[in-house]
C-alpha cells in the first residue's frame, strides 16, 4: 500500500514526466552566497533558516531552489542546442513561518514539487508556462479537487506573469473574489471593497468572497536569476544570452489537507479514487460465521493477486463499528460480506462517495470490483 502522500507524488510525477520534464534532487543545504548574488538574502528575512558550518561557511536550508538550480544549469548548459529544459524535484522545503497552522497546511518543513524551465527566448517560456499550467490542471483534477486559477502578484520571486491555483475550502486563508455565474476569479484582498464594487468583466454576475487554500503557483521569471547568477548560453549566432526561466511549485503535503478539506462528510474522509490509501476494504460482518469468513479471505487473496490494494476487516467487532471505521478512514470501495447477501449467493459493494449499494454475484465480484476501481 502506498500512502496518500506517495499517491499524490505519483500523480505529480506522471504529469510532470508527460510534459518532458526531468526529475532530479537538489541539495536542501545551500550556500548563502548564492542568495547574496540573487539579492534575495535580505528579502527572505526571518523565513530563511541560516547557520554556519564547521568551517564558518554560511549555509541556509532551502526555502525554494531558484538560485541552486540556476547555478547547476549554468555549469552544465552552454549552448542553445541543450535548450529548452524543464527540471523538477519533489523535496522538503524549510521556511520559518511566522504563523504555522493546521498541521501540513502551513508548516515550517513541508514537501513541495518545484519545477524550473529554461528557454532561449520568451516564446519558449510562454510555451512551457502553458504546458505547466495545463499539467497543474490535470494534477488537481486527478486529486479529486475543485479549483480555480487566478492571476497573481509575482512578489518576491520577481518576473512578469504568475498564476495561483486555489482550492475553495472553509479553512482557507486566501480570500478570492469569485463569480458563480461565469467562474471569473480575482485575488483581491483589499478591505472595504464590497462585492458590488468589483466589476466582473465577462458577465453581469456579482462577485462574492470565497475562502481558498493556495496549492500551486506558476511564475514567468524571465532573466532575473540567469542574469544575476550567470546562467547564459551561446545562441546560434555565437552570442551569449541569458536563459529565460520559469518556476512552478505545488505544495504536495498541503495538497493532502486540501483534498480532505473538500472531500469529507460527517462520517469522515471520502478519498478520491486515485488517492485512497487502500482502494477497497472487505468488511466481514460476523467473523464467527465460518462460511462468510472463508469467502472474504478467498476474495482478499484474489484481489491481492490482481494487485488491488485491499484491506481485510476481520476484527471480532460489531458490524456497526466496522462500518463506522471504514467510513471514517474513507476507503473508496467497501465490500461487505454478510449473511443477507451471502444467502443470495453474493456480496454488497458500497461506494464511499455516493453510498450507492450494488449487489453482485460471487462469480462476478472480481470483475465488477476491478471495473469500479479503474481510473
Ligand atoms: P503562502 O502564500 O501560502 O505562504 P507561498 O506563496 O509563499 O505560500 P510558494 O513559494 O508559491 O508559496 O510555494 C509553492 C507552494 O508550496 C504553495 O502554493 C503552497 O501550496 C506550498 N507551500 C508554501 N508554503 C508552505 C508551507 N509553509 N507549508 C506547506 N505548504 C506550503
Ligand atoms: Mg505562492
Amino acid at each position: 500500500m502506498k500512502t496518500k502522500l506517495k499517491k499524490i507524488e505519483a500523480i505529480i510525477r506522471q504529469e510532470m514526466d508527460s510534459t518532458g520534464a526531468q526529475e532530479l534532487l537538489l541539495p536542501a543545504l545551500q550556500p548563502l552566497e548564492l542568495w547574496h548574488k540573487s539579492g534575495r538574502d535580505d528579502l527572505m528575512g526571518e523565513v530563511m533558516i541560516r547557520f554556519n558550518d564547521r568551517r564558518g561557511r554560511q549555509i541556509c536550508l532551502g526555502p525554494t531552489h531558484e538560485e541552486v538550480i540556476t547555478e547547476l544549469v549554468r555549469e552544465s548548459v552552454s549552448s542553445y542546442k541543450q535548450l529548452p529544459l524543464i527540471l523538477y524535484q519533489i523535496q522538503t522545503k524549510f521556511r520559518d513561518e511566522l504563523r504555522p497552522r493546521f498541521g501540513v497546511v502551513r508548516s515550517c518543513e513541508f514537501i513541495m514539487k518545484d519545477a524550473y524551465s529554461f528557454d532561449r527566448d520568451q516564446a519558449g517560456l510562454d510555451k512551457n508556462y502553458q504546458a505547466m499550467f495545463e499539467a497543474y490542471k490535470r494534477i488537481l483534477t486527478r486529486c479529486g479537487l475543485r479549483f480555480l486559477s487566478i492571476q497573481a502578484d509575482p512578489g518576491v520571486m520577481g518576473g512578469s506573469e504568475s498564476a495561483e491555483f486555489m482550492v475553495p475550502g472553509e479553512s482557507g486563508e486566501d480570500v478570492v473574489w469569485y463569480c458563480k455565474n461565469c467562474g471569473f476569479a480575482k485575488g483581491l484582498t483589499e478591505e472595504g471593497l464590497s462585492s458590488k464594487q468589483i466589476p466582473c468583466p465577462s458577465c453581469k454576475g456579482k462577485m462574492e468572497p470565497l475562502n481558498t487554500i493556495e496549492v500551486g503557483h506558476v511564475f514567468k521569471l524571465g532573466t532575473k536569476y540567469s542574469q544575476a547568477l550567470g546562467g547564459r548560453f551561446l545562441d546560434e549566432h555565437g552570442n551569449l544570452q541569458p536563459m529565460v526561466m520559469g518556476c512552478y511549485g505545488i505544495g504536495v503535503s498541503r495538497l493532502v489537507a486540501a483534498v480532505i478539506e473538500q472531500n469529507n462528510d460527517k462520517e469522515g474522509i471520502i478519498w478520491p479514487k486515485e488517492i485512497s490509501p487502500y482502494k477497497a476494504v472487505i468488511t466481514v460482518l460476523d467473523v464467527t460465521d465460518k462460511e462468510n469468513l472463508d469467502a472474504a479471505n478467498s476474495l482478499y487473496e484474489s484481489l491481492k493477486k490482481e494487485r488491488v490494494e485491499v484491506l481485510l476487516d476481520d476484527r471480532d467487532e460489531r458490524a456497526g463499528v466496522k462500518f463506522k471505521d471504514a467510513d471514517l478512514i474513507g476507503i473508496y470501495l467497501q465490500i461487505i460480506v454478510g449473511k443477507a447477501s451471502g444467502a443470495k449467493g453474493g456480496l454488497e459493494l458500497r461506494l464511499r462517495s455516493s453510498k450507492e449499494k450494488i449487489f453482485v454475484k460471487k462469480e462476478e465480484a472480481l470483475k465488477k470490483i476491478k471495473e469500479l476501481l479503474v481510473v
